[in-house]
């Protein structure tokens, strides 16, 4: 792992995120990447106790939650689950059902976010923000100040959840659904809190060091597909043939990557490529996966041996 992070040191390709104003004020150097597996082990190198919001990365484990909480059906009758193809804040629908693509795109997220609301009521954050905790097997809380930049400037995202209402896919007021959004966005997390996020994926739902289970197990093989189809903005193609694992992408600068009944992998790097994603963050994904044989597909699977290795 220390070799695919050093690989990307002297990468200073990309810029931090200014839209939300607050975010750029992340230190643009910080570089962290954790390991960790269904066993309950942590590895990790460079800065992995530095808070950033999770933003983005928030939009599968929501949307994992929704699809335990709503059912399977309900889901599916407010969002998609094709790759659009499209900028990660685009104001498109699919033609044929006028639904988001997917809930990886912020219009599918916020429309996650509205359901949430629709069947959790005023607890819906709370409810999230619990579940997140225990994926992370820590107290995850809100950053007040990312929140407050994000209600004041994201009127993009406003613009989407009253078009969302027009469309029918959200049935509570917009400003329901995006106060949990916003709020989903903002809750601080660190590299080492993502791995273990990823690894609860990656061991069914359940925590691997806590054992608490945190995400239903059907809901989490849903939620694995769409991040592997669309968890990487209109960069999800090209994360899935080089990298070839299911992950998500932050405008914070995370990364988490799942390698199903293995590991949690995640990166911090806040520096962003055109696309919305973090440039040395995706350079060491795919370094590890190189040296992991991480690749769903990769049938040489260099690296089990060491993978069982750190299994044991
Ligand atoms: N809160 C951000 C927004 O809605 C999330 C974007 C992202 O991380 O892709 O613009």
């Amino acid at each position: 792992m220390r070799r695919a992070w050093e690989s990307q040191l002297d990468n200073h390709d990309g810029a931090v995120a200014d839209y939300i104003p607050e975010l750029f004020k992340a230190n643009p150097n910080c570089f962290g990447m954790a390991i960790a597996t269904v066993k309950g082990k942590l590895f990790s190198v460079g800065d992995v106790t530095v808070p950033f919001t999770i933003q983005s990365v928030s939009k599968a484990f929501a949307f994992c939650l929704a699809l335990e909480i709503a059912g399977p059906e309900m889901v599916a009758s407010r969002v998609g689950v094709e790759p659009s193809g499209e900028a990660f804040n685009a104001i498109v629908f699919d033609p044929e059902t006028n639904r988001p693509f997917n809930p990886m795109v912020n219009a599918g997220a916020i429309a996650v976010a509205g359901l949430l609301y629709e069947y959790l009521g005023d607890s819906a954050f709370d409810v999230l923000l619990e579940r997140f905790s225990m994926a992370a097997g820590c107290d995850l809380a809100l950053n007040e100040a990312v929140f407050r930049s994000e209600d004041e400037t994201g009127h993009r995202n406003r613009a989407i959840a009253h078009l969302l209402l027009a469309n029918e896919a959200i049935a509570v007021a917009p400003d329901k659904a995006l106060d949990v959004y916003f709020r989903q966005c903002s809750i601080d997390v660190t590299a080492l809190d993502l791995a273990w996020m990823g690894a609860t994926f990656a061991n069914m739902g359940t925590n691997p060091q806590t054992r608490h289970m945190a995400f239903d197990l059907a809901a989490v093989r849903s939620t694995l597909a769409v991040m592997f189809t669309c968890g990487m903005y209109d960069y999800a193609g090209h994360w899935a043939y080089d990298v070839g694992i299911p992950a998500k992408s932050g405008v914070g600068g995370g990364i988490v990557g799942v390698v199903n009944r293995q590991l949690g992998i995640s990166t911090y790097s806040p520096r962003l490529d055109a696309k919305g994603n973090s440039v040395r963050g995706v350079g060491a994904f795919k370094a590890l996966a190189d040296d992991f044989g991480l690749h769903a597909f990769d049938c040489t699977n260099v690296g089990s041996s060491f993978i069982t290795s750190l299994l044991r």
